[in-house]
């Protein structure tokens, strides 16, 4: 019980769990090279003891005892706050436990209709906080022909299903696509991918296993392979988790673990439940590399003696514009918050979809300038190997000199960041994540439209047009 430590962390990775990465069975992934990076990162949101982020990383539970801070509902706006503080300084692996905050926060909704789910989501949510356990967020089915049903595919486990049930539980088959730390977590936390209707009994279903129980399978995928430059890549050398494809074969799940098993007017509320956290989490990030990105073409523009340029400088405000349309989105969404029924400040939901949908349609066009700034050595500069090579370096720094106060590392060091950012191993996941991450460009116009206010917008039409009497407050 209580806090852990990394190396407690480390070492409750070695459970037995069954992960694959590039074709290989992991059996110790400790000891895998592949997840040197990721399992650095995720030990470090296990150091307690540094003042600077204690307070932030940590919480006093109602019961006395100190958590993690993933785990702690918002209830006021510093809370809110400190949620936000906390997402810069935590690693994937534990912002997805997210999940467990998100379901403890709807087990009214699922009490109403089933009292013993309510209190199983109540009772892992403890488990995992009061033993500082990491849990990932395990929706996003495989899904197969997307205008068929799950009742109406081809194969009926394309989407995650029942296959049994019994007095001491269920079995479950299925796979889960794209799953963030799935290999790095102590808890699977499963939940549907979408509402269900009459008919789709046996795909509501919702449950957490530990990730050694026998039948789930995880295969990693991850954009960064092991022992790269931290020069050559800045980003993918130091901040990489694998998602994992994880399979559910035939895996049994005791009732009490079970979180839905049926009820499917549920599924919905357990799908959405996460929604707006992922979203908020996915505009944090941006929110950080607009700014990034504004810093990186201004530095880089500098040191190749373009930065008066007209064309450099209206491509370098507008990337301003961009970090600053998504820093304001954040903000506002913080400041505007609402409060649920039982309590929990959470950012005002059209900030946040407006926002992360602002952020991702537009990225690849913000990327586009950076790459326009930057000219073709984004792509075809040398390596730190060459540079180190006494025979290639006087050549290096020859000829990709451009003025006496710019040391041709440092100018290498920034092409490094613009290919490694946009245009190579964390670019290209970067470009896909920031399009699907959190659901796709779609979900977020749904959301928007949902929460918009349309009728407001149509009375404002309709007292321009002298269709309605204008409000006292609005006449001039
Ligand atoms: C790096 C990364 C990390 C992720 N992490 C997680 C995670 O931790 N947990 C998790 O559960 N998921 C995760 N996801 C999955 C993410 O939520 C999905 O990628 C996203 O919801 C889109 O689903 P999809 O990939 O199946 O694409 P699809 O659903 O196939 O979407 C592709 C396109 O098809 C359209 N489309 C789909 N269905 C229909 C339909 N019925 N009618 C019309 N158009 C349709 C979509 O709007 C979109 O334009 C992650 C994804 C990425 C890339």
């Amino acid at each position: 019980m209580g806090l852990k430590d990394p190396a407690w962390y480390r070492e409750s990775l070695r459970d037995g769990r069954i992960t694959y990465i590039a074709g290989e069975s992991v059996p110790d992934i400790t000891q895998d090279p592949w997840f040197e990076v990721p399992i650095r990162n995720a030990e470090q949101d296990y150091v307690y003891d540094d003042p600077e982020t204690r307070d932030i990383r940590v919480y006093e539970t109602e019961d006395g005892t100190l958590a993690h801070r993933i785990f702690k509902v918002p209830m006021s706006e510093e809370d809110l706050e400190k949620r936000i503080q906390l997402a810069h300084i935590t690693s994937i692996s534990t912002a997805v436990s997210a999940v467990l905050m998100a379901l403890y926060n709807i087990k009214g909704q699922v009490a109403q209709v089933n009292g013993q789910y309510a209190e199983n989501i109540e009772r892992i949510y403890r488990h995992c906080r009061d033993n500082d356990l990491r849990a990932d967020q395990v929706i996003t089915d495989a899904k197969g022909d997307r205008s068929r049903h799950p009742k109406d595919q081809d194969d009926p486990d394309l989407y995650m299903r029942i296959l049994d049930k019994n007095q001491d539980g269920i079995y479950v088959r299925g796979a889960k696509l794209h799953i963030t730390g799935a290999s790095l977590v102590h808890e699977q936390t499963v939940m549907p991918t979408k509402a269900m209707g009459p008919g789709e009994e046996q795909w509501a279903v919702s449950f957490s296993v530990p990730t050694n129980t026998p039948g789930v399978k995880i295969i990693n995928r991850a954009y960064a392979r092991p022992g790269l430059s931290e020069m050559d890549y800045p980003l993918s050398a130091t901040h990489n988790a694998p998602e994992g494809f994880v399979i559910f074969d035939d895996v049994f799940v005791p009732w009490d673990r079970v979180f839905l098993a049926g009820e499917y007017e549920l599924a919905g509320i357990l799908a959405h439940s996460l929604g707006l956290w992922e979203r908020i989490g996915g505009l944090i990030g941006m929110v950080e590399r607009s700014r990034l990105l504004v810093g990186t073409a201004q530095l880089l523009c500098e040191m190749n003696g373009i930065h008066r340029a007209s064309h450099i400088q209206e491509k370098i405000s507008d990337l301003v514009f961009y970090a600053e349309m998504l820093r304001m989105s954040l903000e506002h969404a913080i400041r505007n918050y609402k409060v649920t029924e039982t309590g929990m400040v959470y950012p005002d939901p059209l900030a946040v979809n407006v926002g992360k949908f602002y952020g991702a349609a537009n990225w690849h066009l913000m990327v586009q300038k950076l790459h326009d700034m930057g000219g073709g050595l984004v792509i075809t500069l040398p390596t730190e190997a060459d540079y180190r090579n006494e025979e290639i370096t006087r050549y290096m720094d020859k000829y990709l000199h451009t003025k006496s106060d710019v040391p041709v590392e440092d100018r290498m060091r920034m092409y490094n960041l613009i290919r490694d950012m946009t245009a190579d191993a964390y670019g290209g996941w970067e470009l896909v994540t920031t399009l699907a991450a959190g659901g796709g460009l779609a979900a977020q116009r749904i959301v928007t439209m949902r929460e918009y206010d349309l009728e407001g917008a149509k009375d404002a039409a309709r007292e321009a047009a002298g269709i309605i009497p204008k409000h006292p407050a609005h006449a001039k």
